[in-house]
């Protein structure tokens, strides 16, 4: 593919990150949808970087649960990046949030929201990658059914080193308390995001109320209990699965073997096309 291959639909911005926008696009040949996100890759350092990373992509294609990632064009002259991805046609889970006002994900269809995720992560783990930016927005899904991980490849780094130089970027982050201790990124670390998003999409809500301050989410993080989903209100396999998640000893948090054994994600799990007519019974 080249990028005359690919045709942007005019005032179709699908949303905007850190490191640029994402539009959609249609590839001439096929009319298959595509995603172009642009990351704008301005000293040698980072494009060297983005160029590792598109690797690592491109070995970690092949998962029905990791976004599809078609082609990456860079502009030498505008040190622009496009990369045209599978087109995801219900956004993120931060939309589906958005979707449903304030309420929950009912658990039986966080169920297989949730084995879906484990299924992405569990590939990259054994591929020997880290996501390391696991974070509602960064969970896509489509009227199928599907939920896929995206931006486990490009950016990742680009993100953190802006997230770094300004103080506190955002109120809402999904970091691990290790992390937060400035211990190095690990598989565990994934698996802790994947617990305060299963938290979130539970209650509806963001775990940790009053985030302001570096020295507030320090506290939450590495201080306070850690967050636990309340047994009167959500299944006990549920509340099992998401403690399991939100381990702060990293010795004791499980793997994402582990984790795709558990009941909540193996026992009574409504199919994909299940979950796929809940999903556009209130997305219009
Ligand atoms: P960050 O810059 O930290 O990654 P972000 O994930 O919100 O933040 P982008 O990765 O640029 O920013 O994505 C912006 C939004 O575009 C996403 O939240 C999602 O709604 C939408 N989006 C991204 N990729 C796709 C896709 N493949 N299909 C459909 N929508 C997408
Ligand atoms: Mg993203």
């Amino acid at each position: 593919l080249s990028p005359e291959d690919i045709e942007l639909e005019p005032d179709s911005h699908l949303g905007a990150g850190a490191c640029g926008v994402v539009m959609k696009g249609v590839i001439k040949q096929s009319g298959i949808p595509v995603a172009v996100k642009t990351v704008k890759v301005d000293d040698q350092a980072k494009r060297e970087q983005l160029i590792n990373e598109i690797r690592g992509l491109v070995a970690a294609d092949g998962c029905v649960n990791l976004v599809h990632w078609y082609a990456g064009f860079m502009s030498k002259r505008t040190m622009i990046v496009h990369v045209a991805l599978e087109f995801m046609d219900l956004g993120s889970l931060a939309d589906l949030k958005k979707r449903l006002g304030g309420y929950g994900v009912e658990p039986v269809y966080l169920s297989n929201i949730t084995a879906q995720i484990m299924n992405g992560l569990d590939y990259l783990h054994k591929k020997k990658m880290l996501h390391r930016d696991i974070k509602p927005e960064n969970i896509l899904h489509n009227r199928q059914g599907e939920v896929k991980l995206t931006d486990f490849g490009i950016a990742k780094d680009l993100d953190q080193t802006l997230a770094m130089a300004g103080t506190f970027v955002g109120t809402v982050t999904y970091m691990s308390p290790e992390r937060c201790l400035g211990q190095d990124y690990s598989f565990a670390s994934d698996i802790w995001s994947v617990g305060m998003v299963i938290f979130e999409l539970s209650t509806g809500r963001y775990p940790f109320a009053d985030v302001t301050s570096f020295v507030v989410l320090f506290d939450h993080l590495c201080e306070q209990p850690e967050p636990r989903l309340d047994p009167e209100y959500f299944p006990a396999e549920l509340v099992e699965f998401d403690a399991y998640c939100l381990t702060r000893d990293v010795s004791r948090r499980p793997d994402t073997e582990f984790l795709l054994a558990h009941p909540f994600v193996t026992y009574n799990v409504p199919t994909v096309e299940q979950l796929a007519e809940w999903l556009v019974s209130f997305s219009g």
